[in-house]
């Protein structure tokens, strides 16, 4: 069974509560604030691994959720933090936010990608106190972790693509060019995976070729097999068209090129653009009085591409193929590597009032959910950001209400783990 395309949970770890203790000591009257700060919650990461080839370990896993962290406790005891969840992923995963479909990462590239972060731990009450405010007996709840539903759908990376009707010989050129081995058998539908193979052309020259199942007519309406498969080539810098040019079934080799054609440009425009170069296949069956040959080189001369005749069965002029397409890959851009597209939506503020604000003394503690997403996602150490995020919290009303409340300058405002002095 091959798994191309999974839903799937992630969830960041539940971040840590802080505590609220007082330090206790024989002789000693009466200590001073010593609760510790809860611990982080793990994160979930993605991560690519080269020995998986499909996405069938998510089949019948769905919710992914990283370790939370630990309470914070006494004698200033920080709670430990949430292991990471890492999940591996076969290169050229491409993830997309499940609602809206736009693209978060591919992961082609290798690098560790963080999808759902875990959730800050509450500071303790050994963390409020300050000069002026010696005994604080209150402490943060912590942070839920990120949750997200995301879609992974593997787009293999190949620098070439073959294509062409069933049982034209698609897999057999891939098993005599390269180390594949891929099924091979004369009736319809044998490749029912993608196979990759490494074609080495010369010393340093190499290439990736993926042989998919067979597109069909109807293919890209989603008609049988082939629609799904054809993702498989999004990324393919050339195609290779593959052609039985022998007629050996009985079907006509202009016919299937064109018909092929089609089904490319329905799957996307874009594919239907990309360079392409015919192998005229089966050329040892071809018998001498049909002019198949000459009227597929009219038709593809016509649609503005190269053929080479060659016979996979027999090996011969596959060698000559595999040099001239590594040949025209030196001429053409990279594999395509998706950019992201999703941007973070964070809520408008609304209504005030579903701002919570407790209130210690001269310490003003106010949390909301849609906050907490804003803390989650301002990067305090950049100017811009903070500047943001001041100017959400001036429209949300929040300083409106703290001065009805009483604030004064001077007061302290804590945002979850962040606290600035409040000036009118
Ligand atoms: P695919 O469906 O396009 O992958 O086609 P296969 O590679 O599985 O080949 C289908 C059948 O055609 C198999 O029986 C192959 O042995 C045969 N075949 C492939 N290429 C040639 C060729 O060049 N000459 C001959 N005579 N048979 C071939
Ligand atoms: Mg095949």
């Amino acid at each position: 069974m091959f798994v191309d395309k999974v839903r799937i949970t992630v969830c960041g770890g539940r971040g840590g509560d802080g505590a609220v203790a007082f330090h206790r000591e024989k002789y000693v009257a009466s200590g001073g604030p010593d609760g510790g700060d809860g611990g982080h919650g793990g994160s979930v990461i993605l991560r690519v691994n080269d020995n998986m080839t499909t996405l069938l370990d998510f089949r019948y896993k769905r919710k992914y959720t990283a370790q939370s962290g630990v309470n914070g406790q006494s004698r200033k005891m920080a709670g430990k933090r949430g292991e990471p969840l890492v999940i591996q992923v076969p290169r050229g995963t491409v993830v997309r936010d499940a609602e809206t479909s736009q693209i978060i990462v591919d992961m082609s590239t290798g690098e560790d990608f963080i999808i759902a972060k875990g959730g800050r731990g509450g500071w303790g009450n050994a963390h409020y106190a300050t000069p002026t405010r010696q005994v604080p007996r209150f402490a943060k709840a912590g942070l839920k972790g990120q949750e997200r539903d995301i879609i992974l759908e593997l787009k293999l990376l190949a620098d070439v693509g073959l294509v062409g009707f069933p049982n034209v010989g698609k897999s057999t050129l891939l098993s005599v060019t390269s180390n594949a081995r891929p099924k091979i058998a004369n009736y319809h539908f044998t490749t029912l995976f993608p196979n990759l193979g490494v074609i080495y052309v010369d010393e340093g020259v190499s290439f990736v070729m993926a042989d998919i199942p067979g597109i069909i007519e109807g293919a890209a309406e989603g008609a049988g097999l082939g629609h799904d498969f054809l993702r498989h080539i999004d990324r393919c810098r050339l195609l290779v068209h593959v052609v039985d040019v022998s007629g050996s079934e009985g079907r006509d080799p202009v016919e299937d090129f064109d018909a092929i054609c089609e089904e490319l440009a329905n799957y996307s425009v874009d594919l239907s653009n990309r360079p392409m170069i015919v192998a005229a296949n089966k050329t040892d069956l071809l018998d001498p009085d049909s002019d198949n040959l000459e009227r597929l080189r009219a038709r593809v001369a016509e649609a503005g591409c190269e053929l080479y005749e060659i016979s996979a069965g027999t090996t011969q002029g596959t060698r000559n193929l595999m040099r001239v397409v590594a040949e025209k890959l030196r001429t053409l851009p990279p594999v395509t590597i998706y950019e992201p597209e999703y941007v973070e939506v964070i809520e408008t503020p609304g209504d005030p009032n579903a701002l919570e604000i407790e209130h210690y003394g001269s310490t003003w503690l106010v949390t909301g959910t849609w906050l907490e997403r804003l803390v989650m996602n301002i990067n305090f150490d950049d100017y811009e950001s903070r500047n943001y995020f001041d100017l959400q919290l001036r429209k949300c009303g929040l300083f409106q209400r703290l001065e009805e409340m009483g604030i004064n300058d001077g007061d302290t405002v804590d945002i979850y783990d962040f606290e600035f002095e409040y000036q009118r």
